[in-house]
């Protein structure tokens, strides 16, 4: 195809055609979402390169379901932890243990975690690049020109049929491909990673397999501050969509509540989750997002990392059959996909952080109907298996009776 005049006119780096890299795809952001999609594309025999700034440990709790671990062949060395029971922590402290029957939540390390992710594509053929991306050129022919800028300051130019935006919440592929999008409702979360030997108020080894969940307005108005083991670490840490809520503080109050005031600190870090996917992923010509950038975070729990390596799979799949065919309304069947799969259980995750975590009488109620087997049973299933499970009609029944009884005050804690 040849390129229009307004297109040659904006095209200086293009047209120093040796120094133009052409793939087929060019992913931008090598966490979960850009490393799966990568992999992807380079199994089908797609030219595909990632670009991942590097330098930089992604912030997160690092809780994996075992339908993760299974789709996406994750080898078990990878596991720094295995969970076999959550406490759930009410406002008043009163606590609710939910053991899984038959199952696990398995513990990352993101810094490992991820580098292994990016590896393997590597060892499929997917071309890695460290680099920022910097900008989109408009299209050259069938290409898109991308703009990558590298650790020495030096601009570079890559060019590709298919442009797959895996850069995370905020993701600035999204902002320059789809300007009228717009940005997904987030929460920032902020976490500290301490010595897990550092606490004082339980030997690390009754902590090893549970997740401690606090619903406390103290803790966040609006989300949940949560304790994740890790092996030799643990993962303290809050969100809100509050602008100026004080979650250091936050943090530092868990942290000595919990004994681990005086553990040693590892790090400290925060970054935003969206917590709604975007209403649009393609450009409706030659560029996707997927993951974070896409806004494909469980509402209520925050869990990001399975939906951005299957919302992933899925772009990637959608680019693979564009790439074949050049029609780009295969882009646009991605979301819709995405949607159908797990559209309900973001609905029902959504109204469960909207009804409980508004007021600590809410929180008190919610952490109480956890106590109820059915609940714990369909909520470990759901997560584990990434699918809405079902219940005997009884136990539904049961179960709606219940939550309206401690919503309208009828039961008490
Ligand atoms: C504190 C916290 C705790 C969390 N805990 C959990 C949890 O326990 N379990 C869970 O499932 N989810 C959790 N999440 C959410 C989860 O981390 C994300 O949903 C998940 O990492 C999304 O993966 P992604 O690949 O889409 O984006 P990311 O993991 O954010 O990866 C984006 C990548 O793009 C790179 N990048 C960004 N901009 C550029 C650029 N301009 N150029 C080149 N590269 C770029 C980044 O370096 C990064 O490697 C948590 C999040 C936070 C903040």
């Amino acid at each position: 195809m040849i390129p229009n005049t307004e297109t040659r006119a904006t095209m200086p780096a293009a047209s120093n055609a040796a120094q133009v890299k052409r793939f087929d795809a060019v992913v931008i952001g090598g966490g979960p979402a850009g490393s799966t999609a990568a992999l992807r594309l380079a199994e089908a025999g797609y030219s595909t390169a990632l670009v991942e700034r590097g330098g930089r440990i992604k912030p997160c709790g690092g809780a994996i379901p075992p339908r993760l671990i299974q789709d996406f062949a994750i080898p078990g060395h990878l596991l720094k932890a295995t969970i076999s029971s959550a406490r759930m922590i009410a406002p008043s402290g009163k606590t609710v243990d939910m053991p899984i029957d038959g199952g696990f939540v398995g513990m990352v390390d993101r810094e490992e975690f991820d580098e292994w992710l990016r590896e393997r594509a590597v060892s499929r053929g997917v071309t890695r690049i460290t680099a920022m991306f910097d900008g989109l050129e408009p299209a050259f022919g069938e290409d898109r020109q991308i703009r990558i800028k590298t650790k020495l300051g030096e601009i570079q130019t890559l060019s590709a049929r298919l442009v797959i935006g895996a850069d995370g919440a905020r993701s600035a592929v999204a902002r320059a491909a789809l300007p009228n999008q717009k940005q997904p409702k987030s929460v920032f979360a902020y976490h500290e990673i301490v010595d897990s030997k550092g606490c004082s108020s339980e030997p690390a080894s009754a902590r090893a397999n549970r997740c401690d969940v606090f619903y406390q307005g103290a803790i966040s108005p609006d989300f949940y501050g949560w304790i994740f083991p890790h092996g030799e670490t643990v993962s303290i840490g809050t969100g809100t969509a509050k602008k100026g809520y004080g979650l250091r503080k936050a943090v530092g109050d868990l942290r000595f509540a919990s004994g681990y005031g005086g553990a040693k600190t590892v790090r400290r870090e925060g970054a935003p989750i969206p917590l709604k996917p975007m209403k649009r992923w393609d450009d409706g010509r030659n560029v996707i997002v997927a993951g974070d950038a896409a806004g494909v975070v469980a509402p209520a729990s925050g869990e990001g990392i399975y939906y951005a390596m299957e919302s992933a799979r899925m772009v990637a799949d959608a680019g693979i059959a564009f790439l074949a065919n050049g029609d780009a309304r295969e882009l646009a069947k991605a979301r819709k996909l995405f949607m159908g799969d797990h559209g309900k259980i973001f609905l029902v995750l959504e109204l469960l952080q909207t009804v409980w975590y508004r007021s600590d009488w809410l929180r008190e109620r919610f952490v109480s109907i956890c106590r109820d087997p059915d609940v714990q049973r369909l909520t470990w299933e759901s997560y584990m298996h990434k699918r809405m499970s079902k219940a005997s009609p009884t136990a539904h029944a049961r179960i709606l009776w219940q939550n309206l009884g401690h919503y309208l005050g009828w039961r008490t804690a």
